[in-house]
């Protein structure tokens, strides 16, 4: 099997080879040539979690698993909360074929399919985005979406304000004027992205404007939750995969709350092949949630081996 460690990861895939990756993926889910098997995730007590995201791509002949997890006392040592190594087996005889660092492809893959939600179903004169969360993944998010929309402006909040300057710097480079604000002034943005650890709803349905879209990916455990269920409710609801919204994702609050039916809630994919036409309105509210599926992992795992197989990177071993 061939080992790719996290060092390389950044010189084989970039954000348009996972956007392109993740795309595809979620098409091969919506036409049924691919799916994910149930999530295994277990709180290992003082926030820190552990789990498995696993699936089988027939389209792209990807079979494999992304162990890993979220530690909350990792900062404090100098390394990112979140922790993951993705493995990929041969789909027809199971040997295992890869072991891949998953810490800067999980946020690739993060970001993709938030950006993918924003270029499907944002406004196309969306102009500000406004940005929920300052952590490890929320840079790798406003880059993405900054990729796919004509920003102006990008405002932010964030419950711990002295992470925002760090975001602030990415806003910078990419050359948008930058703005900490309250969340009573996420009515002014026409995208927002969520992007928190948070256990409660932090926006509130009356902190967005109508024709506004969402992408809520912070949430992907029980219990976690980013905004205010009544939100879900009046939105047009899009998820990676409905099961996982359902369980683990944002919707899990909107449904147990009786506010949103599953069967309400449309696979993104499903307007990636044209199934679903996206947004009707200008005035609609859209909502994304990214609840992270095994297979956007499978599938930029399996591009960064492609690439190292075709550079000579990476390290044999036996198994
Ligand atoms: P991080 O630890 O670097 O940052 C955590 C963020 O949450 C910070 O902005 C922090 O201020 C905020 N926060 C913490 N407690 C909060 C609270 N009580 N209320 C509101 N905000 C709070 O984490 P990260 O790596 O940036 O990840 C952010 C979230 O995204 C995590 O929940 C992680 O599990 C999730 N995530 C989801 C996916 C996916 O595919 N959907 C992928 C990766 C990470």
């Amino acid at each position: 099997m061939l080992i790719v460690p996290e060092g390389l990861i950044a010189g084989l895939v970039s954000a348009e080879d996972a956007f392109a990756a993740v795309e595809a993926v979620f098409a091969a889910m919506s036409r049924g040539e691919a799916y994910n098997f149930d999530v295994v995730r277990e709180a290992l007590g003082e926030g820190r979690q552990y789990g498995f995201k696993s699936g089988l791509d027939r389209a792209g002949g990807q079979l494999g698993v992304k162990a890993g997890g979220y530690f909350p006392g990792n900062a404090a040592h100098g390394i990112i909360n979140h922790q993951s190594t993705v493995f990929l087996f041969d789909p027809e005889t199971g040997q295992p074929v890869a072991m891949v660092g998953g810490g800067l492809l999980t946020a690739l893959r993060t970001a993709a399919a938030s950006a993918i939600s924003i270029d499907r179903l944002a406004r196309r004169d969306a102009r500000v985005l406004g940005m929920v969360g300052a952590g490890h993944q929320a840079g790798f998010q406003l880059r993405a979406a900054a990729r796919v929309r004509d920003f102006e402006r990008v405002i932010a909040w964030n419950l711990h304000p002295e992470m925002l300057d760090r975001l602030g710097a990415i806003a910078a480079e990419l050359g948008l004027p930058f703005e900490a604000v309250p969340l009573e002034r996420m009515v002014e943005a026409d995208v927002i992205v969520t992007i928190t650890s948070s256990p409660a709803a932090s926006l509130l349905d009356r902190h967005v404007a109508p024709g506004t879209h969402l992408a809520c990916m912070g949430t992907d455990t029980r219990g976690k939750q980013e905004v205010e269920p009544a939100l879900l409710g009046r939105a047009s609801v899009f998820a990676d995969e409905i099961a996982q919204s359902v369980s683990i994702g944002e919707a899990q609050h909107a449904v147990a709350a009786g506010l949103l039916d599953a069967t309400a809630i449309t696979p993104l994919g499903d307007v990636i092949t044209g199934r679903h036409p996206g947004r009707r309105s200008d005035d609609e509210i859209t909502l994304f949630d990214g609840t992270g599926v095994g297979l956007q992992d499978l599938a930029v795992a399996a591009m960064a081996v492609r690439r190292a197989v075709e550079r000579g990177q990476g390290s044999v071993v036996e198994i």
